[in-house]
């Protein structure tokens, strides 16, 4: 007879962690059908940052439906939301985004990241029922546009959660990701308008003092650390070529490989500012941006882990130190607090670029799926390998500690 609070499947039958995994893939092919489904549902409906109310309602019902208990619009955002199952620790979590970019739609394939989540969630429940511990999965809107998951830290939302991982589609296998810390900078110049011709000597240029910002942190570029990237672009250049421009405004990102080479190059970056509003008499106004980026703090204890599960399906997984384009995520944020990885499964040739319409096709297409079954039978797999062994969450949580940011 089992004793109150003892799980019925622990009392019943304890499987092995290879037993697990296979049972954890055997469930998610059953759920081929339905997850992608849903990945295409999210892929047709495409919903810009903050605005992912049909991408969120859909994840939520699928995995309410799987019996996990949902509270939508977690962290004060109407599009957030956190599904659990399992009341008892570690809390392993799994991460959905869900949100499209402006015009062109799913061209980063979040539609896969949020179906591989609530799939490999619900392949988790009897590693639950068999090891303890819960499975959490956070959905995380605006990615691409506002940081949602930095305004989800600030609201305590990852408070207690053991390890964190999600799967983004792309071009390579991968259990690593390199993600760059990064702000954006908004500049204005103010000049004075005066007739162009006749009377230049009382005018004040504020496109020239743009343009000169521009120069300056050319020669800078030069002579900063590898990997760091600044670039920005003119959004306001002057209005008529016969009149002195009074004003002139540009938008700018600026990356670092971390957070403290970030703070040296942004006053850098200032001084090139400054400097063109000294030479010109334009008056400077600027504004950095409130989301600050993180560097991502990948764990390679987890990222291991990932990468033999990923191969045990028959991807070969990129070498960890190898280098290829990157950008940034607020999944950054989240490894400077929480143990995680941000691992990437093939979906398309290395020629195909994210934000594409190539990629768009690619997040809908044949392999697009098959890249969302491997992604969800990898992460479920790793949360095998986190549950089901308590020495494996102490390396994890081993490393981290003792790792710097
Ligand atoms: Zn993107
Ligand atoms: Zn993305």
């Amino acid at each position: 007879m089992a004793s109150v609070g003892t799980n019925p499947r622990m009392a019943s039958k304890i499987l092995t962690k290879a037993e697990l995994k296979a049972e954890v893939s055997k469930q998610l092919e059953q759920q081929r059908k339905k997850l992608i489904e849903l990945s295409l549902k999210i892929h047709a409906n495409p919903e810009l940052a903050f605005k992912e109310e049909k991408a969120s309602k859909w994840l939520t019902s699928y995995l309410a439906k799987g019996g996990f208990q949902v509270e939508s619009g977690i962290g004060g955002l109407p599009t957030a939301f956190k599904a659990s199952y399992g009341i008892n620790k570690p809390v392993i979590a799994l991460i959905a985004e869900y949100d499209a970019l402006p015009e062109i739609g799913h061209a980063c394939g979040h539609n896969i990241i949020g179906a591989s989540a609530v799939g490999a969630a619900l392949a988790s429940r009897c590693i639950v029922g068999n090891c303890g511990g819960s499975v959490v999965v956070f959905g995380t809107p605006a990615e691409e546009l506002f940081g949602g998951k930095v305004l989800m830290l600030e609201a305590g939302v990852f408070d207690g959660v053991d390890a964190a991982m999600m799967v983004h589609p792309g071009i390579r296998n991968a259990a690593t990701t390199e993600a760059l810390a990064c702000i954006g900078l908004e500049v204005q110049y103010f000049g004075k308008a005066v007739h162009a011709a006749a009377y230049p000597e009382r005018g004040i240029n504020a496109l020239e003092a743009m343009i000169l910002a521009f120069n300056a942190l050319n020669s800078l570029r030069q002579h900063i650390k590898d990997r760091a990237r600044i670039h920005g672009v003119i959004t306001n250049g002057g209005e008529a070529a016969n009149v002195v421009p009074a004003y002139s405004a540009a938008t700018f990102l600026v990356r670092a490989t971390d957070n403290t080479y970030l703070e040296e190059l942004k006053q850098k970056v200032l001084k090139c500012f400054e400097g063109a509003s000294v030479a010109t008499g334009a008056r400077l106004d600027y504004r950095w941006g409130e989301t600050v980026y993180a560097p991502m703090k990948n764990n390679m204890v987890m990222a291991k882990l990932f990468a033999q599960n990923l191969e045990s399906l028959g991807r070969k997984v990129e070498h960890f130190e190898s280098r290829f384009g990157f950008g940034s995520t607020d999944m950054g944020n989240v490894s400077q607090v929480v143990p995680a990885i941000h691992p990437s499964v093939a979906i398309v040739s290395p020629d195909v670029l994210l934000h594409s319409s190539d990629f768009v096709l690619a997040a809908a297409s044949e392999s697009g799926h098959e890249g969302l079954l491997d992604a969800a039978k990898a992460l479920a797999m790793t949360v095998v390998d986190l549950l089901g062994e308590p020495q494996a969450l102490t390396r994890v949580k081993g490393e981290f500690s003792g790792q710097s940011s």
